[in-house]
């Protein structure tokens, strides 16, 4: 299986860290979401300070319904008991001045008692006053006979006359007029009528009570707190009272445009479509109740009282609507987001918030950006590991492979699954297994070391490295990473070996060159000098050379050379060194061998290459033949110099002697 090449994404661009952008997003999004929360929670607060606002209202229309019944049971009572006075009685059974002015002295002694009531009167059953006393500045007064007048087209005596004796008619609100005028400054006036029976139970006269509710109307002013603004207001939307005095009795003064449909119409409609309630408009808190002034104690066990009262209801008429407004200002005026130490502290809160916020985008932002930068460094080591021109194993214990690079891989032929769990001395051939122990070795003691070997390859080849290990041993001083770098020299190798081949062979045949033999020759002659063994020196020339150059051609003549080269290494010992002097001459070395041996080699080489012709491609066969000349180390011969020397000099013999021969040093010619 072809290993995958990892090319792993190494992007160098690691960008600084953007702070800004970020920081200015998530702002926004925070920033939504807590103007989101603030204007909840603001909403939750303020619905808090409407309830309580409409709790004091609920609380104030009770206190101001209960006030004004209170003043309007009282005046009726007043009508009831005045009217039961003895000299009134007197006074419409007996008319005359005597009765009279005793009448007369008993109302102005009840004005000044009561002064709440600015006119009483008796008027008859025409309309006409017959006694007025008048309660101003300076007490009662009673007005004189010839400033009487006729009444009788005024609507309260219209609705008095039809009364039966004994019953109370309560008029609506309004302003006294006088001779066709409003009476100014104005007096709201209430009108009390009850019919006034004479001898036998007949109607006789009227009793009229103009009862001033400024009083009540300003105690109910004082009863509402500041900025909440009581409202008094009649059946068609006039204001009886209102926080602006210019604002009331508009329908006296002829201004429809003072009056709640025209200021609040939604409001308005609201009011009379329900007897309670509460409304909101232009963020004005409104609680309104409408009351019925005569009909104080409906509903209760009180109810029986009032009509023993003899209480004549004119709903309509006796209507009114309290009405109490709350402006956005005032009902929020306590609220705590108006306090400068709670702006302050959410002021704070904020700044705190986007300041946590921004350092919190950097360091987030920085962590982003150290995490990438980590995994781009990882990225380049690891694609270093991968991709690097030479081959990396990572070692576990014992040698064991727990990774390998691609190159590795690729260099092997294995595949990485093949590698991993095995150890690395499995990759060692036989004859190498020392190297690579060597370098287990020295990874085990924590050292770094180099060495020159041979791994096994997937096909069976072998793969000539450089292996350089190096590993980390930590306090325990057991292995913990082993790294160890496989470089593929078999290039190198390969070139050492042909330089090599250079320098000591001879390119013909392939037989060690006259430098090579020297140096093959003095090891030898030195192991045999100090073990004191036999050697024996030839050296060979083949015979009348020049003419199978000259019969045959060069060509053929190097062909010769070479089939002497290979006959005789065949016939020789591994030990022996056999070289090519130059030309056709050739020089054997024959270690731990007798001179005798040697000869005889020397004999049978002669005549094997005497029976052994070349064959040339045309089909010729050259025959050829050699001289030898063979001497054996001796106390005469001390050096390899002096041997070769005398076996050149037998040689010389052999050729003089014939040739196809073989000649030995010191034998006699
Ligand atoms: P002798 O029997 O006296 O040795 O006669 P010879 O012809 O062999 O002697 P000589 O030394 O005169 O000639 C040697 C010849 O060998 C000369 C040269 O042409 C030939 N020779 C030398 N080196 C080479 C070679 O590398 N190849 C070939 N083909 N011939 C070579
Ligand atoms: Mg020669
Ligand atoms: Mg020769």
């Amino acid at each position: 299986m072809k290993a995958q090449r990892v090319s792993p994404n190494v992007e160098l661009s690691a960008q600084k860290p953007r702070v800004l952008v970020p920081f200015l997003g998530g702002l926004l999004l925070l920033g939504t979401a807590l103007v989101f929360l603030c204007w909840l929670a603001k909403s939750l607060y303020d619905r808090g300070l409407q309830q309580r606002a409409y709790d004091r209202h609920a609380h104030l229309i009770g206190a101001a319904r209960t006030l004004i019944h209170e003043h309007i049971l009282k005046a009726i009572q007043d009508t009831h008991q005045i009217s039961v006075i003895p000299s009134v009685k007197n006074y419409l059974v007996n008319p005359g001045d005597a009765s009279r002015s005793r009448l007369v002295e008993t109302l102005v002694a009840t004005s000044n008692i009561q002064a709440r009531y600015d006119q009483i009167r008796l008027i008859d059953l025409e309309g006409r006053e017959l006694i007025r006393i008048n309660q101003g500045p300076a007490g009662a007064q009673v007005v004189s006979q010839a400033a009487l007048q006729n009444k009788l087209d005024r609507y309260y005596v219209q609705a008095g006359l039809k009364l039966p004796p004994g019953q109370v008619y309560l008029s609506p609100l309004d302003l006294n007029v006088e001779h066709g005028e409003v009476e100014m400054p104005f007096k709201p006036t209430l009108r009390l009528v009850r019919m006034l029976s004479g001898d036998g139970g007949m109607p006789v006269a009227l009793l009229v009570l103009n009862f001033n509710v400024s009083g009540l109307l300003n105690q109910l002013i004082e009863l509402f707190a500041w900025g909440d603004r009581a409202m008094l207001v009649n059946t068609e939307g006039y204001w009886l009272v209102n926080h602006d005095p210019a604002n009331e009795w508009g329908w006296l003064l002829g201004r429809p445009e003072l009056s709640v449909e025209q200021w609040q119409p939604a409001l308005w409609q609201q009011i009379q479509a329900q007897p309670a309630g509460v409304a909101q408009h232009a963020g004005s808190l409104f609680s309104f109740a409408t009351i019925n002034a005569a009909d104080i104690y409906r509903g209760t066990s009180e109810a029986r009282y009032l009509r023993d009262l003899g209480l004549t209801t004119e709903l309509n008429e006796l209507t009114w609507t309290i009405l109490v407004e709350s402006d956005q200002n005032h009902w929020q005026a306590r609220a705590v987001y108006h306090r400068g130490w709670f702006q302050a502290g959410l002021a704070g809160l904020g700044v705190l918030l986007v300041l946590g916020w921004y350092f919190a985008a950097q360091n987030r932002q920085h962590r982003r950006y150290s995490r990438a930068l980590r995994r781009q460094q990882l990225n380049v080591f690891r694609d270093l590991y991968e991709n690097a021109p030479v081959g990396y194993v990572t070692l576990g214990e014992g040698g064991l492979i727990t990774n390998v690079n691609v190159r590795l891989v690729e260099d092997l032929g294995y595949t990485r699954e093949d590698l991993i769990g095995k150890r690395l001395i499995d990759l060692a051939p036989q004859t190498h297994r020392h190297e690579v122990e060597a370098l287990l070795v020295s990874l085990d003691d924590g050292e770094g070391a180099q060495q020159r070997t041979r791994l096994k390859r997937g096909d069976g080849s072998q793969l000539e490295v450089l292996c350089n290990v190096s590993s980390s041993l930590p306090e325990q001083k057991t292995l913990q990473i082993g790294r160890c770098s496989v470089q593929d020299i078999s290039r190198q190798a390969a070139l050492e070996q042909r330089l090599r081949q250079l320098a000591e062979r001879d390119p013909l045949t392939g037989l060690a060159n006259r430098r090579f033999f020297d140096v093959l020759a003095d090891r030898e002659w030195e192991r045999a000098t100090r073990r004191d063994t036999p050697v024996v020196a030839m050296v060979m020339d083949i015979d009348f050379f020049k003419r199978v150059n000259d019969t045959h051609g060069h060509d053929v003549g190097d062909q010769v050379l070479k089939l002497l080269a290979d006959t005789c290494s065949r016939e020789l010992r591994a030990t022996d060194i056999l070289a090519r002097f130059g030309g056709e001459e050739f020089v054997l070395l024959m270690p731990e061998t007798t001179l005798e041996q040697g000869v005889q080699k020397a004999d049978v080489l002669r005549a094997l290459l005497a029976r052994t012709p070349l064959l040339t491609a045309s089909g010729e066969k050259v025959s050829f033949t050699v001289s030898l000349g063979v001497a054996v180390r001796s106390p005469r011969l001390q050096s390899v110099e002096r041997l070769l020397k005398a076996a050149d000099r037998a040689l010389y013999r052999a050729k003089h002697s014939g040739r196809n021969r073989v000649c030995v040093d010191g034998e006699a010619e």
